[in-house]
């Protein structure tokens, strides 16, 4: 907590009120950090009501006025403080709005893995993703331990993303990663974006000294009672720095490249306009202009790899969206009806 951010507090909110910090969020509650215990918080009435969308609510990473009640782990949320960063991205529904996926974060690490091909483009609209975001980004290529050309490699990030801090690091070997600890310093929250595989699960154990600490399953009871397994989406490290990792922070680079999907490869898109179906996968039919690309060396297997893969996540990621647009879809229409029997019970009075 900044000053800053105690003396804006102070001013707006009333005695009585205590500055927590948003850990997880569940349905109907909230995880709150305050003076070092963990509180189960609802939200003011007030504050639900008057929530136009979900950007009014409270995200994990918020800082968040408390009321708390006396003797218990208990109390109301009674207002956001201003964010200084977040992170969105667009929810599912028939309406489409902002889903904060983590608040006030001061550094993204940006973890581009060195066994790959490195994808420039895609390190620029990380890039553009933390700007938007307001925090501020540090490039991680991490496996320095396969990388060939390593000086070269950091030269040509380097050249895309001026100003920022490329650290390269090899979890494996103990490389680099002492370069990061001015950012994981007391007070200071971090979190991490990445395509899946470029060891960012590495890093968080590195970071927090365990082994597995996010997947590691917590039994709790949850607002109503039922016993719920969770993991922790923000974790006190042991230097004192906090890490935010949301599944919506895991994801958001496959939302973000939806778009970016057909301009990063579009040597393949290109190609595959050549091919002599429409809807050829570039295996083994025939009159594949990818195939023969391949084999006259133009294009690398490997691209043609993550292509695919990212093509897959991003299906992936869209079944997942329908069904939940599906069910938001249903419960407006719900709502609707309801209404409208409402209204017709009362014209015939
Ligand atoms: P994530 O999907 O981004 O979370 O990536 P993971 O942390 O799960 O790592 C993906 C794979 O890369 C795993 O097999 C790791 O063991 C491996 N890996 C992670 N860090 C390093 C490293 O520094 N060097 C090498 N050689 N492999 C690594
Ligand atoms: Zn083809």
């Amino acid at each position: 907590m900044t000053a800053e951010l105690n003396s804006l507090f102070i001013e707006k909110y009333p005695d009585g009120f205590k500055l927590g910090r948003v850990a997880l969020e569940h349905k109907h509650s909230y995880r709150i950090w305050l003076e070092d215990r963990e509180y189960l918080c609802t939200l003011a009435g007030k504050l639900a009501f008057e929530a136009v969308g979900r950007e009014d609510l409270p995200a994990v990473g918020d800082w968040v006025a408390v009321q708390t009640s006396p003797g218990e782990l208990k109390g109301v949320i009674k207002g956001i403080l201003p964010r200084k960063s977040k992170f969105s991205r667009k929810a599912a529904g028939h309406v489409t709005e902002e889903q904060i996926v983590a608040a006030n974060v001061d550094t993204v690490f940006i973890v581009n893995s060195l066994n790959d091909d490195l994808n420039l483009r895609r390190i620029e609209r990380y890039l553009l993703l933390a700007w938007e975001s307001g925090s501020n980004p540090v490039i991680i290529l991490s496996k320095a331990d396969l990388a060939t050309d390593l000086d070269a490699k950091i030269d040509q990030v380097a050249a895309v993303a001026i100003g920022v801090p490329v650290i390269a690091v090899s979890v494996l070997e103990g490389m680099g990663l002492q370069e990061l600890q001015p950012y994981l310093a007391p007070g200071k929250t971090v979190t991490l974006i990445g395509s899946s595989g470029v060891g960012k699960s590495s890093l968080v154990n590195y970071f927090t000294g365990y082994e597995k600490q996010l997947v590691q399953e917590i039994r709790e009871t949850d607002d109503k009672g039922k016993h719920t397994t969770t993991h922790r989406e923000m974790v006190l490290l042991p230097g004192g720095a906090i890490l935010i990792d949301t599944p919506g922070m895991r994801e958001i680079q496959l939302w973000t490249s939806e778009e970016g999907i057909k301009e990063s490869f579009s040597d393949i898109e290109e190609y595959a306009e050549g091919c002599k179906f429409r809807d050829c996968s570039h295996l083994n039919e025939p009159g594949c202009a990818v195939r023969s690309a391949i084999s006259e060396g133009l294009l690398s297997e490997n691209r043609l790899v993550s292509y695919k893969k990212l093509q897959k996540e991003l299906a992936y990621i869209d079944r997942k969206l329908d069904k939940k647009a599906q069910a938001e879809e249903k419960k407006h229409w719900k709502n609707i009806s309801k209404e409208v029997r409402h209204h017709s019970k009362h014209k015939q009075k």
